[in-house]
């Protein structure tokens, strides 16, 4: 893969990058799709990184088709898809990692503690063995792309890192491989994500400034269904992540909420009217 991307650099191609995990969906597909319009050599990266999950999560069970994934990128016109083993990329003797101070303090980072060392060091062994000039990754994952953006920024990485905004179900439902796993009735639960954040953000409109009021209704709405469990609800700076207690300027609403064993996570931004809704995730 190193090989024939440094000799497309050579040639003065655009390489573009869109890491996924595969189990490809319409969020992923618009991804690839920004993707397509951004350079000449589009490389979708299919890897269920075991670094990025911890030892009670998902990883045996994450859902795997890669002859369904590369079906659904046929009409995309990828070039590469690059789907490495485990063992390749993580050698018996693998000891180096890159770990963020501050941004893993919050959100997803309390919770799953050595996740966003598992993301930012994958990315980066992603961008050595590629050497995009681009890559793209989903505002769904908001605290990720925050993370791979300070990454970038702090080791210097040579990579336009953009954001692409987070597709829906048409009933709301941020897309997940993950969804694949919700029964019907769990199905309905998790709809609760993105109605709580529409909700916020209709209160925000309304006049509403106090972040505790707003959370609270919230996590109201998502207990109410008896298969919800709330890791967090949040609302802060868009960019260090730290709680806000008032909203005065656009604030990022976040929340990550296991329905049954299924943890989902959604966001929106919250942006008092008469502000521009300035989307530093952008
Ligand atoms: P994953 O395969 O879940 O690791 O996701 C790969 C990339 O797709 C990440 O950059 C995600 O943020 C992005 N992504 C996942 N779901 C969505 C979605 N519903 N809308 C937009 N991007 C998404």
């Amino acid at each position: 893969m190193q090989r024939e991307c440094d000799a497309l650099r050579t040639k003065g191609k655009r390489i573009v990058l869109v890491p996924t995990m595969g189990y490809l969906h319409e969020g992923h597909l618009s991804l690839i799709r920004e993707g397509r319009s951004r350079g000449d050599f589009l490389v979708v990266s299919i890897f269920v990184n075991p670094t990025q999950f911890g030892p009670r999560e998902d990883f045996q069970a994450y859902p795997r088709d890669l002859k369904r994934d590369v079906q659904l990128m046929k009409p995309e016109r990828v070039d590469a898809v690059f789907y490495p083993d485990a063992r390749e990329m993580y050698g018996a003797h693998f000891q180096t990692s890159i770990r963020l101070s501050c941004l893993p303090k919050y959100l997803c980072g309390r919770s799953r503690p050595t996740h966003f060392t598992g993301v930012a060091t994958v990315v980066a062994k992603l961008f050595n063995i590629v050497r995009p000039h681009v890559a793209l990754f989903g505002e769904k994952d908001f605290q990720q792309l925050l993370v791979i953006r300070r990454m970038v920024e702090d080791l210097n990485f040579d990579v336009e890192v953009i954001g692409v905004p987070t597709v829906r179900e048409p009933d709301g439902l941020a897309m997940s491989s993950r969804n694949t796993y919700l029964t019907a009735e769990q199905r309905a639960a998790a709809l609760s994500l993105f109605q709580s954040l529409k909700e916020a953000r209709k209160q925000v409109l309304e006049g509403e400034r106090d972040a505790a009021k707003i959370l609270q209704r919230a996590s109201d709405r998502i207990r109410a269904y008896p298969e919800a469990t709330i890791d967090y609800v949040a609302i802060c700076d868009p960019e260090t992540l730290q709680p806000l207690e008032k909203i005065t300027r656009p604030a990022l609403m976040a929340l990550a909420v296991k329905i049954d064993k299924t943890r989902l996570i959604d966001n929106i931004m919250l942006c008092p009217e008469g502000m521009s809704g300035s989307d530093p995730g952008r």
